[in-house]
């Protein structure tokens, strides 16, 4: 990922992921907006403990900078499923400026509309952006562990390529800042879960003979399922960016306890 610093709201670009002018995107940091307490500062996500205002204000800062207007903005309520959500120039705005406008429990949204931005939020959780670069659809996907035991992101280029004809190959992929493998461990329970549903692609549960806990990888993971569905590993990207190491920068559920806010990661075709 590539650090935009030149405006008063800093964000990342995945380097490979599409040129600007074509595709605009975006992976948020907490940095410059005008939350406060645990939301300092980029709160960009709707929660009891911060204010209708601030967040939109926020949504505002960030937006603007990339030239994206707020009304085009859509988002889903995430809810740990691995549903997805088509989404159609009817549902532009959608929890954009409200919360309750959101599709309902819905994980991953894909678009084949310019103009339309889809946005996720996560504080540990994976932020992942696909862009077909032949058929200019594309996808942003909120992949917790649940998510990626379920195996959302491969469900989501299984419908981008039964519902636009999508060719894999053609899928460039950016897997965004979340816990990293450095500070995830999990129980017995989840990696008795997550070795049932993913255990198949590879290294991403492991042991740690010290504590008799599990590590649980969710860049690999996530990594591993676009592969095993046809993407080039080339043409994916890993920010490799642990949040809960980097709680200056990231909103991390897992290293304020829970008292937190919600970066976001977005993704827009542009329109000619
Ligand atoms: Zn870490």
């Amino acid at each position: 990922m590539l650090k935009i610093n030149i405006h008063n709201v800093p964000f990342y670009r995945f380097s490979g992921l599409g040129s600007y002018y074509r595709l605009a995107h975006f992976v948020s940091t907490r940095v410059g907006g005008v939350s406060e307490g645990g939301q300092f500062a980029l709160n960009m996500g709707f929660m009891p403990a911060d204010t209708t205002t601030n967040v939109l204000t926020n949504r505002d800062l960030l937006l603007k900078e990339l030239n994206i207007p707020l009304t085009s903005v859509v988002l889903g309520e995430q809810k740990h499923t691995t549903n997805i959500a088509v989404v159609t120039a009817e549902d532009m705005g959608r929890r954009a400026m409200d919360r309750e406008s959101r599709l309902p429990a819905t994980d991953a949204l894909i678009t084949a509309v310019p103009g339309v931005c889809l946005m996720v939020l996560a504080a540990d959780c994976v932020p992942i952006l696909l862009y077909d670069t032949e058929k200019r659809v594309i996808a942003a996907v909120h992949a917790g562990w649940k998510g990626t035991v379920g195996r959302i992101v491969e469900k989501v280029v299984e419908r981008m390529r039964q519902e636009f004809g999508c060719d894999p190959k053609d899928i460039r992929a950016g897997i965004g800042p979340s816990i990293g493998p450095c500070c995830y461990e999990v129980g017995e329970d989840v990696a008795e879960v997550a070795l049932e549903n993913i255990g198949d692609l590879g290294t991403c549960v492991k042991k740690n003979e010290e504590t008799g806990k599990y590590i649980l990888d969710l860049w690999e993971a996530n990594r591993l399922q676009l592969i095993h569905v046809g993407l080039y590993s080339g043409k994916i990207e890993m920010a490799r960016m642990c949040t809960c190491c980097h709680g200056d920068e990231f909103f991390s559920h897992r290293a304020s306890k829970g008292d937190t806010g919600r970066f976001a990661a977005g993704i827009m075709v542009r329109e000619k």
